[in-house]
């Protein structure tokens, strides 16, 4: 494992905090969350010109061919400043999927649009069951007359409004070896009986909605992967999406604990910065704590997901059971160290607490994780 980073891997996060910092201000963060979609052409645009849609993607197909852990430390700079819109959706969720289960064709036809920033797509694979196992996935698609015909509702899928292209995780085989029997599709976003509805959710910087389908043809060519193979793929993507959220949650983390250590160094009370006493010192210490952990098991797990090593959902698991956790603590603790003002709408700290509640669950809560650890660990 490498335990640090290369020149080339800093000058990429210096570049990302510095473009982001210019493009992404938490203004534009508060203009987004208002707007319809959450989306603004212009950051997208900037996203693509520092290259960062084609990142992961080879060079044959339009990318720059870094590896995960260039992607996670642009995700982190994200995550520090809540970057809205269908990055994540886009290249670290329907990105990877195309990346691991097309051919060629698929891949010139897909995948180099993607890279260069001219396609938009995300994954629909969760419903109203909420849950992220494959035993979840109900959706059923069935041959016919050489295409399939999809049938039922996705819930929380992210960005669906304005992706081109949805990838449905569906069911073709029968629920009995629930892992078997699960197909991925392309499907583009205006077929017919497609329709998409946007959901009320807490973290307004990231759109999810539900996608109906009802008798949505998807022509057998646009089958990903083998039929009825494809949660071995969805299984390492959702894997390594999870690592990449976790390289955003840290990013917020360290955003929330600088929020909250410059502020405490900044207010005066009793003739002293607050930040003098003990009570604030403490609470920043262990703010720090978990930042710094929550960060070195989501760089392992990065680098894990990079070597596509045999051990990548234990790391997963391991990263975001831990990161859940830290994030939402150090978020709160933010809101507390500004007394009752990071509670208030014109404050950013409850933009952070936000996305920590959201990010929670989403692909799988803490205990998710941990049941999970202790069963991929034997116990
Ligand atoms: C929108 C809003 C609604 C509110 N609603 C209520 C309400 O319903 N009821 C109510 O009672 N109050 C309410 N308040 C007041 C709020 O509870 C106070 O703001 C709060 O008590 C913190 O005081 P402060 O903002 O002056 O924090 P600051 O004085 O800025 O303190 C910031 C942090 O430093 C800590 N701190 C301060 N001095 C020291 C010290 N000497 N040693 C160690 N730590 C220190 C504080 O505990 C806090 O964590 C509200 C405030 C707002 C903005």
């Amino acid at each position: 494992m490498e335990f640090g980073f290369t020149e080339e891997q800093q000058m990429i996060r210096q570049q990302a905090a510095e473009c982001l910092k210019h493009e992404c201000p938490t203004g534009l963060v508060r203009q987004l969350m208002e707007s319809e979609h959450g989306y603004s052409h212009e950051l997208w645009q900037t996203m693509v010109e520092m290259g960062w849609t084609g990142l992961i993607i080879p060079e044959a197909y339009g990318g720059v061919g870094l590896s995960f852990v260039e992607l996670a430390i642009v995700l982190e700079e994200m995550g520090r400043a809540l970057v809205p819109g269908s990055f994540f959706s886009t290249v670290v969720l329907a990105g990877q999927v195309l990346l691991a289960a097309t051919n060629d064709q698929q891949k010139q036809c897909w995948l180099v649009p993607l890279a260069s920033g001219k396609l938009r797509a995300t994954v629909a694979a969760t419903e109203s069951n909420g849950r992220w196992d494959a035993g979840g996935i109900t959706v059923r698609a069935e041959h016919q007359n050489g295409q399939f015909l999809i049938n039922g509702t996705k819930l929380f899928v992210p960005d669906a409004h304005i992706a081109d292209l949805i990838i449905c995780v569906a069911r073709t085989g029968s629920m009995e070896g629930v892992e078997q029997g699960i197909t991925l599709f392309a499907v583009n976003r205006h077929a017919p009986g497609l329709t998409v509805t946007p959901l009320k959710t807490l973290d307004q910087t990231r759109r999810l909605y539900e996608v109906s389908f009802e008798q949505v043809q998807v022509p057998a060519h646009y089958v990903l992967g083998e039929v009825g193979q494809g949660w071995t793929i969805w299984e390492r993507v959702f894997d390594k999406a999870t690592i990449g959220l976790c390289a955003e949650m840290v990013g917020g983390a360290q955003a929330a604990l600088d929020m909250a250590v410059n502020y405490s160094k900044s207010r005066i009370q009793f003739g002293r910065p607050i930040g003098s006493f003990q009570s604030l010192q403490h609470r920043c210490a262990d703010m720090l704590l978990l930042t710094e952990s929550a960060r070195s098991a989501v760089y392992a797990a990065a680098w894990v997901a990079s070597q596509d090593a045999n051990d990548l959902s234990l790391q997963a698991s391991i990263a975001k059971s831990y990161t859940n956790d830290a994030y939402r603590y150090v978020t709160g603790e933010c809101i507390q160290i500004h007394g009752g003002m990071g509670f208030t709408w014109e404050h950013d700290a409850h933009l952070y607490l936000k996305r920590a509640k959201a990010d929670e669950v989403t692909f799988g809560d803490a205990a998710f994780h941990r049941e999970r650890i202790a069963k991929l660990i034997g116990l």
